[in-house]
């Protein structure tokens, strides 16, 4: 509906928007940007790097994930990288660098998920997990993965081959 004159507002063709009939108010789908991060550390000593995979409380909760969230209101992305790893599991990260991007329709209409790499900064630190959002979190070595991983046509997935590439 249209908020200026509030007729009903009318699809555009060949575009994510939607305008009004009557006053011709423009309305863009709003976009939402999450992100996701593909989180490792250094293994012990003559063993490959590890992985945090977390658990979550809802949805598919048997599927091993990526630390995700979408981004607040005039934050960068790499803020919202930073906010949502502390938030979720406790950890500080560096070397964060962007990965690549995907459209994901099914968290809703117009959702951006953009991928990142990162270090836990301290190697010793384990992961916390508040129970509510998360289940679970455990970082794995990298040729020891769960099986029970995000699809194929996933960003998420994508990110965790391009980090233990098989
Ligand atoms: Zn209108």
């Amino acid at each position: 509906w249209c908020g200026a004159c509030r007729a009903e507002l009318a699809d555009v063709p060949g575009e994510s928007a939607r305008r009004c009939p009557d006053c011709d108010l423009y309305v863009p789908m709003q976009l939402s940007a999450a992100v996701l991060v593909a989180i490792t550390r250094p293994g012990p000593a003559g063993r490959p790097d590890e992985l945090l995979l977390v658990r979550h409380a809802y949805g598919p909760t048997g599927l091993w994930a990526l630390v995700a969230g979408f981004v607040d209101a005039g934050e960068t992305l790499e803020a919202a990288v930073r906010r949502e790893v502390g938030e979720e599991v406790g950890l500080t990260v560096d070397g964060l660098r962007y990965f690549g991007s995907q459209p994901w329709a099914m968290s809703g209409p117009g959702t951006l998920l953009v991928g990142f790499t990162a270090r836990s900064v301290d190697a010793a630190a384990g992961p916390v997990v508040d129970g509510k959002e998360l289940s679970e979190a455990r970082f794995f070595p990298l040729d020891a993965l769960p099986a029970e991983l995000p699809p194929a046509y996933s960003i998420s997935r994508w990110l965790i081959d391009a980090t233990a590439p098989v």
